[in-house]
């Protein structure tokens, strides 16, 4: 038997390495998946609240609205919990919320997020068809990058948010984002357009790329994006043929 967190986590990758056929998907030809010795199972398994109805994401936002478990709390408008149709099969994730966001509480609301509103109808869907999420639920003032430990204090909602959603394709959107679900330390440059597969999360395929507001400031990057978007498009079986690169 496997009953305590650890020997459960142990016993998968074991798994995962050893009976390549429980994967739900093969390793990808371009990309890589995350090595299972990279990665904080142990402690994110830790990390996930046991309390937490399972089925009802209205009650981890409910947990996320009264949090008060790192300093962002106290400066913060709104918690931005996260929105989107719950029955997606697909995730995108970015930093955390900017000044629009945190004054409506809604994620990507702002010029990064009217990019990614048409990146979104670029590969053929609209918002309400997809979740969108940050691995900080509050504002860090100024817009800086989330501390390690802002990261860490909010990372079971986000973690929450995925094993209730239970995608099929997550996009990780910039730096952050991939560094905190991939558990790696590599940069948005190196990690961008791979593939990857985490023992955390059976079943989902993951694609880091840059963050709209990079493609901001760096309209050049967009082609890469696109290239990106056509990647997660062909999982998902929608056809490119017709899109045309979002602007
Ligand atoms: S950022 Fe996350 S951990 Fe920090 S107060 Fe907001 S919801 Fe809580």
């Amino acid at each position: 038997m496997h009953s305590d967190p650890e020997d459960v986590a142990a016993y998968l990758r074991y798994l995962s390495r050893h009976v390549p056929s429980l994967d739900c998907f093969p390793p990808s030809s371009e990309g890589g998946t995350a090595p299972a010795e990279d990665r904080k199972t142990d402690r994110r398994l830790e990390q996930v609240d046991r309390t937490l109805d399972p089925a009802s994401i209205l009650a981890l936002k409910e947990q996320a609205m009264a949090c008060m478990a790192c300093p962002l709390s106290k400066t913060r408008n709104h918690v931005v919990f996260g929105e989107g149709s719950e029955q997606s099969g697909l995730m995108f994730v970015g930093e955390g919320p900017g000044a629009d966001e945190d004054r409506t509480g809604r994620p990507f609301v702002g010029r990064a997020g009217e990019l990614l509103t048409k990146m979104i109808q670029a590969m053929g869907l609209s918002r309400d068809t997809v979740y969108i999420a940050n691995t900080v639920k509050c504002r860090p003032p100024g817009n800086r990058v989330p501390t390690p430990e802002e990261r860490t204090a909010c990372f079971h909602f986000l973690d929450s948010q995925i094993r209730i959603l239970q995608p099929r394709f997550m996009i990780l959107l910039g730096q952050t984002a991939s560094q905190v679900v991939l558990g790696r330390a590599e940069g948005i440059t190196r990690l961008r357009g791979q593939m990857f597969l985490l023992p955390d999360y059976p079943g989902l395929r993951v694609l880091p790329t840059y963050h709209p507001a990079y493609l901001l400031r760096n309209p050049s990057a967009k082609k890469e994006v696109w290239e990106d978007l056509k990647t997660v498009m062909g999982w998902m079986g929608l056809g490119a043929e017709s899109q045309t690169e979002g602007r």
